[in-house]
């Protein structure tokens, strides 16, 4: 990737333009803002609609936090090669990108916190961190950030297969609301559950790199522009408590107090009970 920069915005410099990027989150936004209550006027959504919304929000933001983010990017458990697959699966749904861009982007973002080297750097403020950091070709990917990832076959084999992965995702509301209601039906599902819930949960991880980086407390350290979001985590199954990731980044918890709203390492420690998940690594 050799994108070169060209002009300079707020003292940061610039970069070319990701036009693929630029047009499948236009759509993506412009579905979820238009298409989502255009069809509301006209037919309503059903329960099947609102259900498979519910169900899909959870799986796939699940997918991301636990799968990518937990096992992947900090290695603070593991699980057999199935698990991992089907969490791979849950986050290629989440339209985030294959795991293997996905991690080694955050891995960088722990590596290189607030420099210009930081994929979703805040210091270049809210929209930049949020989703702007899309919109440009990064020069910076590196691949000392992926190497360990490349080793991994279920990584490689979901980076293979993200396309039908990610098509997969989308079709199977479409097929529950067709089969619930014929071709409205699942057109309401495929809008709902689909476009809709992959715009909803996006922002939710923007949430992660833009508000918990300029917004809430730092109870655990100041080493860099981290912070503690517990109503952030409400909608991030628990990665709201940002601040004590950043600080020990590889323990399963984000929210490490019983009480902390944190379904993520709910999940984890319940995997762990029945044998899916092992050597869960705790700071504490
Ligand atoms: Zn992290
Ligand atoms: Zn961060």
């Amino acid at each position: 990737m050799s994108a070169t920069p060209s002009v300079s915005y707020h003292g940061f410099k610039q970069y070319e333009f990701d036009y693929p990027t630029v047009i499948l989150f236009g759509l993506v936004t412009t579905g979820a803002v238009i298409g989502l209550p255009t069809f509301a006027y006209f037919y309503d959504y059903s329960w099947v609609d609102w259900t498979m919304f519910g169900i899909l929000y959870i799986v796939t933001g699940l997918g991301i936090t636990v799968g990518y983010h937990r096992l992947l990017a900090h290695r603070s458990f593991t699980c057999p090669d199935w698990v991992k697959g089907a969490l791979l699966i849950a986050g290629g749904w989440a339209l985030e990108n294959s795991a293997l861009k996905w991690v080694a982007d955050h891995i960088r973002h722990h590596a290189r916190c607030d420099q210009e080297e930081d994929p979703y750097n805040a210091q270049r403020g809210f929209w930049y961190s949020h989703c702007g950091w899309l919109f440009w070709k990064d020069p910076y990917r590196n691949e000392k950030f992926a190497s360990r990832l490349k080793r991994d076959p279920v990584v490689m084999w979901q980076d293979r297969y993200y396309i039908p992965i990610v098509l997969s995702g989308l079709a199977l509301p479409f097929v529950v609301g067709f089969l619930h209601d014929g071709w409205i039906g699942g057109l309401g599902c495929f809008l709902l559950a689909g476009i809709g819930r992959v715009f909803f949960v996006l922002n939710s991880t923007f949430c992660i790199n833009s508000i918990c980086h300029l917004w809430g407390k730092q109870p655990h350290g100041t080493l860099d522009s981290s912070r503690d979001s517990w109503w952030i985590s409400l909608i991030t199954f628990g990665e709201g408590y940002h601040n004590y990731h950043h600080m020990y980044q590889s323990d399963y918890r984000n929210g490490p107090k019983w009480y902390n709203f944190d379904p993520s390492k709910w999940l984890i420690y319940s995997l762990s009970l029945i044998g899916l998940a092992s050597e869960l690594r705790r700071a504490s």
